[in-house]
């Protein structure tokens, strides 16, 4: 659905990166949240306090970079413009040093198919994007290889980005990708736990695709 650059998207945009503190998925801001919009995207500017922002303070970017508005763009701006121009589904794109993903990353290590949930994310495991400085067109094109065929990746030594049509579906996927993170990381505690090879989760993708959805009336 095409949203335009409106106040009130603007407003939902700052409610949701709030909402990155009061979850849990960041401390101190130190993430960063965008909308598409017909015109490009809406980026949380860099190094304010969310608590802080008014819709003026929501940069607008468009699809060749270009930024508009009274504050600079989240320094990340690059890889939500790419993820956006890569995947035309995504509305949402969640940046977050989530504590727990970002544990398993510091490894350089993705979370593979320890749990079946992993498929929450679209495939057979969680990929983590090579390390590159945050910023760089580097790290944004691994952060978009790691994404593909994905809705959710840990990013080296840094964090992890968590894909939606929506706030809600991505913030829904950003604490499930946080809580397997979590569970995998005391599930290490005990040694490298057993993995549910290929076909089960071919099976449990498959699955996937149709669960949770009701009946039509
Ligand atoms: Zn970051």
């Amino acid at each position: 659905m095409a949203h335009a650059d409106t106040t009130e998207l603007r407003e939902r945009l700052i409610e949701a990166a709030r909402r990155l503190n009061t979850t849990g998925l960041t401390r101190n801001n130190s993430g960063n949240l965008s909308h598409r919009v017909t015109t490009g995207f809406l980026v949380t500017p860099s190094g304010m306090p969310y608590d802080t922002l008014v819709a003026a303070d929501v940069v607008h970017v468009d699809l060749a970079g270009k930024a508009s508005g009274r504050r600079l763009p989240s320094s990340e701006w690059r890889f939500h413009r790419d993820v956006f121009v890569a995947r035309p589904e995504v509305d949402v794109v969640l940046h977050a040093h989530a504590p727990f993903a970002t544990s398993i990353a510091c490894h350089g290590r993705g979370i593979p198919a320890f749990h079946y949930m992993v498929a929450v994310a679209g495939g057979a495991d969680i990929r983590c994007a090579p390390y590159a400085t945050f910023g760089t067109e580097e790290l944004s094109a691994h952060a978009v290889a790691a994404l593909a065929g994905r809705r959710a990746c840990l990013l080296a030594n840094h964090g992890m980005i968590a894909l939606g049509a929506d706030f809600a579906s991505a913030f829904k996927l950003a604490i499930e990708v946080e809580t397997l993170a979590e569970m995998y990381w005391r599930a290490l505690q005990l040694g490298e736990p057993p993995l549910l090879d290929a076909a089960e989760m071919a099976r449990v993708l498959d699955k996937f695709v149709t669960y949770g959805r009701q009946p039509e009336e």
